[in-house]
């Protein structure tokens, strides 16, 4: 496994160096809009926490952090009448990451609406 590496544009918006669109804060977790969204409502969730993907990621962190993922889709299902919600997560370049700080994409869905590429 590659090591976390500290300049990932999530640690920056973690430490407040580049601007976000903040929708949910706790002690170990942050969600935030996607800046390039696959549909209306598509939101980011990350611990705070420096873990590179799932698979480095502590128990305690995916513990808390599935719990907000369950918060964000609860509330993005009522905010976007949505038909139902994607949760997405890509672990190393081949598996589709290109962020590498630990991540779980929550996509609102509607009835023959794809995704945006
Ligand atoms: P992919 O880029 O293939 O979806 P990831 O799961 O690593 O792989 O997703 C990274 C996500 O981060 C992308 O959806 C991208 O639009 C988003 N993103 C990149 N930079 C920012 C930023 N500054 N603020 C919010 N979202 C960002």
């Amino acid at each position: 496994m590659t090591a976390y590496d500290t300049d990932n544009i999530f640690a920056k918006i973690l430490r407040g160096e580049i601007p976000s669109h903040r929708v949910y804060e706790d002690e170990a977790t942050i969600a935030f809009m996607d800046v390039m969204p696959q549909a209306d409502g598509h939101v980011l969730v990350v611990p705070k926490a420096p873990s590179r993907n799932l698979l480095d990621a502590d128990p305690a962190t995916l513990a808390g952090l599935i719990q907000v993922v369950q918060t964000i889709a609860q509330a993005a299902q009522e905010a976007f009448e949505a038909d139902g919600i994607s949760i997405m997560q890509f672990n190393e370049a081949a598996g589709g990451q290109s962020v590498f700080h630990l991540h779980f994409h929550v996509i609102p869905r509607h009835e023959g609406r794809p995704l945006k590429p």
